[in-house]
């Protein structure tokens, strides 16, 4: 256990560098070739949602109250993480500063050590805290299918495959214009373009 979190507690120092770095670059609106490449071409209000989630989610790290629970036995197949609502309002009473009255929580499972493909398929560690933080911090949904069939509102839990992993979080900036930036998964992934060295 004492291992786990440290390793936990090293993953979100390393996702809190990439914020920044992301954060600044973003800001600073030079080399939007990350941007462009996880999120697509984006008007302005668009950009600024984005840059709002990633100025959230490092004031969440830096001053919220986040409880990092560890469990040692699987709850579901593959499940790595999963962000809690705060126990009182739920998700729906949300407001973009609850972080700094409010505890939020992650539960983590054993599945999160297995994901040790950063550079070949999905998230690693610390990417898959960045994809919980934007939950947290930022409002961020996963996007499924009835989302992009206009069923359901991108912030409403959606029916249907659910687009994580590089391969759907690409086809769903291409084909999807401004969908992705209600993703975590995009999220994620934009960020770890930030771990170093960096991954595209
Ligand atoms: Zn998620």
């Amino acid at each position: 256990m004492i291992n786990c979190m440290t390793k936990v507690d090293a993953a979100i120092k390393k996702a809190d560098s990439c914020m920044n770095l992301g954060g600044k670059q973003i800001a600073s609106k030079l080399m939007r070739g990350r941007v462009l490449k996880w999120f697509g071409i984006l008007n302005d209000d668009q950009y600024d949602h984005v840059k709002d989630v990633i100025r959230c989610m490092g004031m969440g790290v830096a001053k919220g109250k986040l409880i990092l629970t560890y469990h040692t036995t699987e709850k579901a197949p593959g499940l790595y993480g999963e962000a809690q609502p705060p126990a009182k309002s739920g998700w729906a009473a949300q407001e973009p500063w609850d972080f700094a009255r409010v505890a939020y929580r992650i539960d983590i499972y054993p599945p999160i050590w297995d994901l040790d493909q950063d550079r070949t398929g999905r998230l690693g560690p610390k990417s898959a805290l960045m994809h919980e933080l934007s939950h947290i911090y930022g409002n961020t949904n996963d996007i499924k299918e009835s989302h992009v069939a206009g069923t359901q509102k991108v912030t409403e839990v959606g029916t249907g495959e659910v687009y994580y992993g590089p391969y759907w979080a690409a086809e769903l900036k291409r084909n999807h214009p401004g969908l992705g930036i209600w993703n975590a998964e995009n999220y994620a992934l934009f960020l770890r373009t930030f771990l170093d060295p960096p991954i595209f």
